[in-house]
């Protein structure tokens, strides 16, 4: 029986070919497109910087979870063992759990919930719905990926919610921009999971990789409108403002959100 460590010992195996380009490297393109979360991690800590000062806890945790994905899909892409596997599921759902706990709104705490509006219930609803499904995921990991992408449903509605009391076009315009992102994301995700056969057949076995960059983009837009609505929330003496770097004017730009503080009345 082969080591859960071993090489190719996962259940799953994506398009592209094994050992091509590399000994060591199982899928070479699937591996190296992770550098896009180990750009993305820096990238929203530096830019978001007023507010991380604000709210350092879960910025640098969540930030933190983010390189861990980078890291473990790296080594399961790499190894395509069992262990990768589940470490790459696993540190995306728990990734997921915390930024949810962190800044899941309060108005949209179920109805039923003991206490509404109590965060420390909910921090520990959250963590047990975890526990449960990190334990679900050592039956089936390869089921397991198809619900860790069904998440990002509950993320677009919960967007849609709060776009449809918002009326500064600036956040439609990124949310616009998020949703846009994770449509290409998520296609070539399936696509390389269902028609791997075409895509052999004319040699561009790469849809999973461009996955990984996709998904990335996608996230550099839903952190900032994350951010945006926590702010409007919860920092009542501060005003959010979407910004563009390095500035509005350039073709490629990375958004983020920058803190105004409301001018003081006499
Ligand atoms: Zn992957």
């Amino acid at each position: 029986m082969p080591s859960i460590f071993s090489y190719q010992s996962a259940e799953v195996d994506w398009c592209e070919g094994n050992f091509e380009r590399s000994t060591v490297i199982a899928e070479y393109y699937n591996t190296i497109s992770n550098v896009s979360f180990f750009a993305l991690s820096p990238a929203l800590l530096y830019l978001n910087r007023q507010y991380r000062q604000q709210r350092a806890l879960p910025m640098y945790i969540v930030s933190g979870l983010l390189l861990c994905v980078g890291v473990f899909s790296t080594y399961f892409h790499m190894t395509l063992s069992y262990v990768g596997q589940l470490l790459d599921e696993l540190s995306i759902l728990w990734t997921l759990a915390v930024a949810y706990s962190f800044w899941y709104p309060r108005i949209y705490f179920p109805r039923w919930f003991p206490l509404s509006g109590n965060e420390k219930q909910f921090f520990w609803l959250s963590g047990v719905t975890t526990v449960i499904s990190t334990l679900m995921s050592f039956i089936k990991p390869a089921f397991n990926a198809y619900v860790l992408n069904c998440i990002a449903f509950h993320l677009l509605y919960l967007t849609w919610r709060e776009l449809k009391k918002c009326n500064d076009k600036r956040v439609h315009r990124m949310a616009a921009v998020m949703v846009l992102w994770w449509v290409l994301a998520i296609s070539s995700w399936i696509s390389d999971r269902w028609l791997c056969g075409l895509w052999q057949a004319i040699n561009f076995p790469y849809f999973h990789s461009f996955w990984h960059v996709l998904i990335a983009m996608s996230l550099l837009y839903c952190c900032p409108l994350v951010i945006y609505f926590d702010v409007h929330y919860e920092m009542p003496s501060f005003k959010p403002k979407l910004e563009y770097w390095p500035s509005d004017s350039w073709p490629v730009v990375v958004p983020y959100v920058a803190l105004e503080e409301p001018h003081k009345q006499c």
